[in-house]
């Protein structure tokens, strides 16, 4: 049996200088003592008991494998008996060294990370970093085994550090998978809301086509999907990745 903020770890820095430290520096990626890539990265409790507090939350993989408010800090369990004294101390050491990382994170990539859609199905993407003079690109592109027959997701973010690249790209796919644009039943496409949500991409043979939910939308399909909306209105908006 473990107990809420059981054990202690030996830190040298106090909660409050951590938070504002992450705070500052954006979403961080981070190693551990056994050599665990993570990224932490300073936020507010969102519900609960700790709504508004300052919270340092740890993911690894895309997913959160734990967090500490103020009373969990120097414990190795927190509040809900989750192991982050790894964490905790990593980030102690961090801002002890202010390393940077950068270097290490370019040698890592690309890497295979798996996400859910709003159909519950797994989406798998190769994630990669890029240093480009003018700042950082991070792309997910959905694995050929992901993919199968499909078009597949493609995702593209820029940014002037890599730890933001990696935090956008990652959003985007997450909320990007939340929803579902199209639905398609007996093998009729239609809308899901009203709305259609892409990337303009071309075809295996050079046709424009669109990508909506990681599939193929061609010309055919893309106006047979519009002629359920006759005597409606359209705004079509084009909009940078
Ligand atoms: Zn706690």
């Amino acid at each position: 049996m473990v107990n809420p903020h059981q054990d202690t770890v030996e830190l040298h820095h106090s909660f409050e200088e951590a938070y504002v430290w992450l705070d500052r520096r954006g979403p961080s990626i981070l190693t551990t003592g056994a050599g665990t890539r993570f990224e932490a990265f300073a936020t507010k409790g969102q519900k609960g008991e700790h709504l508004d507090e300052p919270v340092i939350k740890f993911f690894q993989g895309g997913k959160e494998f734990g967090r500490s408010y103020a009373c969990c800090w120097g414990h190795y369990y927190n509040c809900s008996c989750t192991r982050i004294g790894m964490y905790c101390k990593a980030v102690d050491k961090a801002i002890l060294e202010g390393s940077t990382d950068s270097d290490q994170i370019k040698e890592n990539f690309p890497i295979i990370e798996s996400y859910r859609n709003a159909a519950g199905k797994t989406i798998e993407f190769s994630v990669n970093l890029e240093d480009l003079s003018a700042g950082w690109t991070a792309t997910a592109t959905e694995t050929d085994k992901s993919k199968g027959k499909r078009i597949g997701y493609h995702f593209h973010v820029c940014s002037s550090t890599p730890n933001e690249a990696l935090w956008k790209v990652r959003t985007k796919i997450r909320r990007s998978l939340a929803t579902k644009y199209l639905d398609v039943t007996e093998g009729e496409t239609t809308l899901t809301h009203d709305e259609i949500v892409g990337r303009i991409t071309s075809s295996d043979n050079g046709e424009t086509v669109l990508e909506v939910d990681g599939k193929e939308v061609d010309a055919e399909k893309f106006w047979k999907i519009l002629s359920a909306y006759e005597g409606f209105e359209i705004s079509i908006v084009i909009r940078e990745q």
